[in-house]
């Protein structure tokens, strides 16, 4: 399990986690009963899994495989059936406890995607579709072992910008996702390789960018992950949050991004002031 994040209760009862990753992804430790067990000891109302679906066929990494019972299985609809089957019996279980328990995925963007989604939609009722934009020419910039090669191939950080953001527009416009995951996701790795200027890094684009969310009712969350990563503001940057709600964008969602059972709602009662009251289910 992750560093020593304790499970305790959050102040704030009652609110939702819409990213949250079990052992399904093959990046990610506990069972979805550990996540909703966890999710109850710190008094969420709902929690959403969005387990990995990465199937670009020209990725260069290797994160093409949906993990059941801990044996790698090729992302597929029917290897991720395994996976919806054992989120909608957890709902059964978890929802009697004050629990309600909702079916997502985070589909790892490439282009081209757009012709797979419909179709895996076809096969299942998600609740939620995320879209998480981690590869930039085939290559993933937010793992450690990539993001350098990933990035060394853009003659400066405004040209890795720039195509980053085309990806983000891309893929909101084509109306196929609920929100657009962690929005500047790039600074995870990125505020190391080109320094603070990364922070910036969006400004030429970004008018843009809230264009093609509100045309297409594309929302933003806010994911809690980069705190736990050293970066102290969350992804999307405060300052971001807060131009995009001025720009009509929708901002409702809170992710933890967990990939262990002890980082759900991570950092909730701070972030919560940052997204409508009620996104989850009334108990009463
Ligand atoms: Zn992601
Ligand atoms: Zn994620």
């Amino acid at each position: 399990m992750s560093d020593n994040y304790e499970i305790k209760p959050l102040n704030l009862p009652g609110l939702a986690d819409y990213h949250v990753h079990p052992d399904f992804s093959i990046d990610a430790v506990g069972s979805i009963n550990e996540f909703c067990e966890a999710a109850l000891e710190r008094g969420l109302a709902e929690i959403c899994f969005t387990t990995h679906y990465d199937s670009n066929p020209q990725s260069d990494g290797n994160a093409n495989f949906i993990s059941i019972k801990g044996v790698r299985k090729p992302a597929k609809p029917e290897n991720l059936a395994y996976y919806v089957e054992a989120v909608q019996k957890a709902h059964e279980k978890f929802y009697p406890a004050g629990l309600s328990v909702k079916t997502g995925v985070e589909i790892g963007w490439y282009p081209g995607c757009e012709e797979m989604v419909p179709d895996l939609k076809k096969h299942f009722k998600f609740d939620f579709v995320l879209c998480g934009i981690h590869e930039l020419n085939n290559t993933c910039f937010c793992c450690r072992e990539h993001y350098k090669k990933c990035f060394e191939r853009f003659e400066n950080m405004e040209k890795m910008a720039e195509a980053y953001f085309r990806e983000v527009i891309t893929a909101a416009r084509s109306g196929l996702f609920d929100v657009i995951a962690h929005l500047d996701y790039y600074k995870k790795y990125g505020l190391k390789h080109y320094g603070s200027e990364m922070n910036k890094a969006y400004e030429p684009y970004i008018d843009e960018v809230f264009a093609a969310l509100k045309d297409s009712s594309t929302a933003l969350e806010v994911n809690t992950a980069a705190l736990r990563k050293g970066i102290s503001d969350y992804y999307p940057s405060v300052k971001i949050i807060n131009a995009a709600k001025k720009a009509g964008v929708e901002v409702s969602y809170l992710g933890s991004d967990a990939h262990a059972p002890n980082e759900i709602g991570y950092d909730f009662e701070a972030a919560s002031a940052l997204v409508p009251p009620q996104l989850c289910e009334s108990e009463d």
